[in-house]
C-alpha cells in the first residue's frame, strides 16, 4: 500500500502534456495556449478621443472659464471611426465623438459639457492640459509587445484581446480523449430492463467529471467479469490518451483489472493507496496507454478521480494549476476515524465573515452517492489522526470552484431550494 502523495507522483510522472492544435479563438476559451502572442499592431492605432466634445489646441483655450469664455471656429464634424482631412489651426476646433481620431493640430479634447455650440462656432468654458481626454496610439498594446504568454488559460478577456490583434485562430493544447470502461456482472445501462441490476452510474459520473475538466470522454460501456470481455473493452479503449476503468480492482475472485495490467506487454505500477474511500486503486499501462483502475463504489470512484485522474488530465491539457483549491475551515461537528489512512470526508462548506466552516454530509459509506451530491468540498484528515473535534481547523478541498465567491458582505446568503 502506498501513500496518496506517492501514488499521485507516480501517475503524474506517467502522463505527458499533449501537443498543440489550431482552433478558432472562441473554441479556445478555457484552454491552455501553446504559443506566445506578440502584437503585430498598436492598439489603438492612432490617438483618439476619450470624450464627446471638441478637439482643440490647448494653447488656444488657456485660461478659459465661465467668466472668460473663448470662442473657436468649428471647421469639421468627426463621428467615431472618421478620419479628418483638416488640420486644426489657431482659433479653430473640430466637433469630435468618443473613439474618433484626433485631427492634426489638436492636442486635447474639451468635453461637450464645458462648451456651448453657437452656429458654426463653439464657446469654451474651461481650459485643458495637453493630451487631456485623448487615448494615445498604443496605450493599450504596443507593436511587438508580448501580450499573452504560452501556458496561460484563455479567459474571455484573452479571447477579446486575440480578436483585437486580428487573430481568428490560435494554438492550444489538445483535449485528451479519456476512455471509461465500467466492469461488473451486476451492472446494467440506464434503459436496460433489469430491475435488480445496478445502473452503471460510474459510466456517467466519470464521463461528467471528464467533461468538467474540459477533456473528451469516450464511454466504452460495461464489461462482464470475464477476462476476455474486459480485454476486448480495453483493446477498444486503447486509442484514448488515458483509460479509466471502474470496478474489478478489489480482492475478489472476479476482480480482473489487475490481472490484465500484469499481462505481458502491459504494466502495473502500483495497487492500493492508503486512503478512505478509494483504497483499491490500481495504476499501470496497457502497452503504452496509461490506465487508472478506479474502485467500483460510486463515491470511491469519484473521489479517486478527483485525487488522481483530474490532476493527470489537467497536466495533459497543459495546465500548471492542476490541483483543487484547499482552504482551512473550522469543524462544526466532531469526526472520529481509525489511524492509518488519509480520509476524504464529504463535507458541506460554508463561508461567513469569519472564514470557512465545515460539517459532514452525514453517512459516509462509499456506496452513498447522495453524499457526493450534497458535498461541495472534501474534509481531508491525515492518516495518523483519530479525532478532529468541533472548532478545530481542518484542511478542506473545495470541489465547487465558485464556493469562495458566494459570500458577499452585506448580502444574505441565498439558500438552495428557495
Ligand atoms: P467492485 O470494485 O467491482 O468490487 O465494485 C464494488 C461495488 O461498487 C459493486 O458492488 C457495485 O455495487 C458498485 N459498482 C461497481 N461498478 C459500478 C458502476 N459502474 N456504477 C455504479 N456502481 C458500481
Ligand atoms: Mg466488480
Amino acid at each position: 500500500m502506498i501513500s496518496v502523495e506517492d501514488a499521485l507522483r507516480n501517475i503524474l510522472d506517467a502522463v505527458d502534456v499533449l501537443g498543440l492544435e489550431k482552433v478558432n479563438i472562441l473554441s479556445a476559451l478555457g484552454r491552455v495556449i501553446g504559443e506566445d502572442v506578440f502584437s503585430g499592431r498598436a492598439i489603438p492605432p492612432k490617438d483618439n478621443s476619450a470624450m464627446d466634445g471638441y478637439a482643440v489646441r490647448s494653447m488656444d483655450v488657456f485660461g478659459a472659464s465661465e467668466k472668460n469664455p473663448i470662442l473657436l471656429d468649428v471647421i469639421e464634424d468627426l463621428p467615431a471611426g472618421s478620419v479628418s482631412r483638416e488640420t486644426i489651426g489657431k482659433g479653430q476646433a473640430a466637433r469630435i465623438m468618443t473613439g474618433a481620431y484626433v485631427p492634426e493640430g489638436a492636442d486635447a479634447v474639451i468635453p461637450v459639457e464645458e462648451t456651448k455650440k453657437e452656429d458654426k462656432r463653439v464657446v469654451i468654458f474651461s481650459g485643458v492640459q495637453t493630451g487631456e481626454n485623448i487615448r494615445f496610439a498604443g496605450e493599450d498594446v504596443q507593436t511587438g509587445e508580448l501580450v499573452i504568454q504560452k501556458g496561460e488559460i484563455l479567459r474571455p478577456a484573452h479571447i477579446g484581446m486575440l480578436a483585437s490583434l486580428g487573430r481568428s485562430f490560435v494554438f492550444v493544447h489538445q483535449k485528451p480523449l479519456i476512455a471509461v470502461v465500467s466492469s461488473g456482472d451486476e451492472l446494467a445501462d440506464i434503459d436496460e430492463p433489469s430491475p435488480l441490476k445496478i445502473v452503471s452510474s460510474n459510466s456517467y459520473s466519470l464521463a461528467a467529471l471528464i467533461l468538467a475538466c474540459g477533456a473528451v470522454p469516450m464511454q466504452m460501456g460495461i464489461a462482464k467479469d470475464r477476462r476476455e470481455d474486459l480485454i476486448e473493452k480495453f483493446r477498444a479503449a486503447m486509442r484514448a490518451d488515458l483509460i479509466l476503468s471502474s470496478g474489478g480492482v478489489s480482492v475478489g475472485d472476479f476482480d480482473l483489472v489487475k490481472d490484465v495490467m500484469k499481462q505481458k506487454g502491459n504494466q502495473m505500477n502500483f495497487w492500493q493507496v492508503a486512503m478512505k474511500p478509494g483504497q483499491p486503486l490500481a495504476f499501470g499501462s496497457l502497452e503504452n496507454v496509461p490506465v487508472i483502475g478506479l474502485p467500483g463504489n460510486p463515491v470511491s470512484s469519484m473521489i479517486s478521480f478527483e485525487q488522481f485522474a483530474r490532476p493527470a488530465i489537467l497536466k495533459m491539457m497543459g495546465h500548471k494549476n492542476i490541483f483543487r483549491k484547499t482552504v482551512t475551515a473550522r469543524l462544526t461537528e466532531d469526526i472520529h476515524k481509525k489511524p492509518g489512512k488519509r480520509h476524504f470526508i464529504r463535507g458541506i462548506i460554508k463561508q461567513d465573515a469569519t472564514g470557512y466552516t465545515a460539517r459532514t454530509t452525514g453517512e459516509q459509506g462509499s456506496g452513498i452517492l447522495k453524499s457526493m451530491v450534497m458535498a461541495n468540498g472534501l474534509i481531508i484528515l491525515p492518516p495518523e489522526l483519530t479525532k478532529a473535534g468541533t472548532g478545530e481547523e481542518v484542511t478542506v478541498q473545495l470541489l465547487d470552484d465558485s464556493l469562495h465567491m458566494t459570500f458577499q458582505p452585506g448580502f444574505p446568503q441565498l439558500q438552495v431550494g428557495q
